[in-house]
This record gives C-alpha cells, sequence and structure tokens, in this order.
C-alpha cells in the first residue's frame, strides 16, 4: 500500500511519491511547507559567501587595499 501524507497546500492526503497534488496540483505536496525555499536560501547564501572571500582574497592579494 502507498504511504499517503497530507498536501502542504490543501492537507488532502496524497501519496508521498506523487509528484503533484491531485487535488490542488501543488509540486512536491509531501514536502512540509519552506523545504524548498529554505534549501535554496541555504545555497544562495553560500554562493553569496564563497564570492565574498574571493573578493576578499583577490583584493588582498593584489595589494589593493592598504595594511
Ligand atoms: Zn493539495
Amino acid at each position: 500500500m502507498e504511504t499517503l501524507k497530507n498536501c502542504r497546500v490543501c492537507g488532502k492526503p496524497v501519496a508521498v511519491s506523487a509528484g503533484a497534488c491531485p487535488h490542488c496540483g501543488a509540486k512536491d505536496p509531501s514536502l512540509p511547507s519552506g523545504t524548498r525555499a529554505i534549501i535554496g536560501g541555504a545555497a544562495v547564501f553560500v554562493v553569496v559567501l564563497l564570492s565574498a572571500l574571493l573578493f576578499v582574497f583577490v583584493v588582498k592579494s593584489c595589494g589593493l587595499l592598504p595594511d
């Protein structure tokens, strides 16, 4: 028997393997609300942080900033 979870949007039971809710059409209905946003936000944060570190490293190694 297929595992059912409640859709995060409409709250109706949806198969975990379903890619979209058959009731309201929400994508990945078995995922808790906000999970994708959190993952996306974390990825953006890491990219921004690495870019900032790289920028500081390049500026310092070029001697553009006086110590
Ligand atoms: Zn739904």
